[in-house]
């Protein structure tokens, strides 16, 4: 199952390349972008904090956790840093496949990863894990009796509560063994802004659930957290020093990576 491509209506892959300063967008991705910086005028800082995230915790799955394949669900647009960059960059040997909803991203991955073999791009709905799992691609690439890196980056928000967002996260996690990890990072209610940025989400594009720390906690349940545990992007293992005080949209996303024992 995938979604049309409709210019006419703002879509999730689309918009996030609009605040990335990206030019794979239309009219309506623009305008709905203009809408959430009406709310939070930082929020293309906010994007890029999470662009950043991204690099950070995958250096730090094919670095130092020494994993060498990648689920990608909800990858995006290509833009820069991008999974199977940041890995191979540590390890040439390193599997990625990219899972996304939206039709635009395999038109656009596909030429970005023509000439390399370890790497693939699907067009799946994550909502169907055996969909994404038993996909020709995943199993050629992504050998699921060795230890994945499953990453949900940006994406579980945009499941409502009533599509069962845990048990989604929990289908990928029983179907990998010890020693993988999953990465997620998530919108994040810190207050009235959160709420607002929220109904924004949800008037104009349907999907963007702010939820708490203790909720985005929740779905690394019976996994082993990574120090610091889920936290603000920008504390999430920083490159350099540790930041100083936090901004509002510093704290309107969290993230966490954890260990399956
Ligand atoms: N993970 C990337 C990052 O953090 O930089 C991109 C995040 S982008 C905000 C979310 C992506 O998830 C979009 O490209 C959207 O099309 C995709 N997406 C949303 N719902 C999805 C679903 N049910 N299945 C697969 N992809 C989905």
């Amino acid at each position: 199952m995938s979604q049309e491509i409709d210019p006419s209506r703002p879509s999730i892959a689309r918009a996030y390349d609009v605040v990335l300063g990206g030019k794979d967008n239309y009219a309506a991705d623009r305008a709905f972008a203009d809408q959430l910086r009406a709310t939070v005028p930082q929020i293309d800082d906010l994007a890029w904090l999470n662009r950043r995230l991204l690099g950070r915790a995958v250096r730090y799955l094919a670095g130092e956790a020494g994993l060498d394949q990648f689920l990608d669900l909800g990858a995006g647009l290509p833009t820069m840093e991008n999974t199977h960059q940041v890995a191979q960059a540590q390890n040439p040997d390193t599997r990625v496949v990219y899972v996304d909803i939206d039709p635009i991203v395999l038109a656009h991955g596909q030429a970005l990863l023509a000439e390399n073999g370890r790497t693939g791009v699907i067009t799946a709905d994550l909502r169907d894990p055996t969909a994404v799992l038993e996909h020709p691609t995943t199993r050629e690439l992504i050998d699921r009796g060795r230890p994945v890196a499953v990453l949900l980056i940006g994406l579980l928000h945009h499941l409502h509560d009533d599509e069962n967002p845990q048990g989604i996260v929990d289908a990928y996690m029983d179907a990998v063994p010890a020693g993988s990890h999953l990465a997620i990072s998530h919108f994040c209610d810190v207050g009235p802004e959160a709420r607002e940025l929220q109904e924004t989400f949800l008037t104009f594009l349907g999907t963007g659930r702010f939820r708490t720390i203790e909720e985005i906690t929740g779905y690394f349940r019976g996994l082993e957290l990574i120090e610091p545990g889920v936290v603000p992007l920008p504390v999430w293992r920083p490159d350099g020093l540790p930041p100083g005080e936090l901004t509002l949209w510093d704290r309107l996303m969290a993230a966490g990576v954890a260990r399956k024992r």
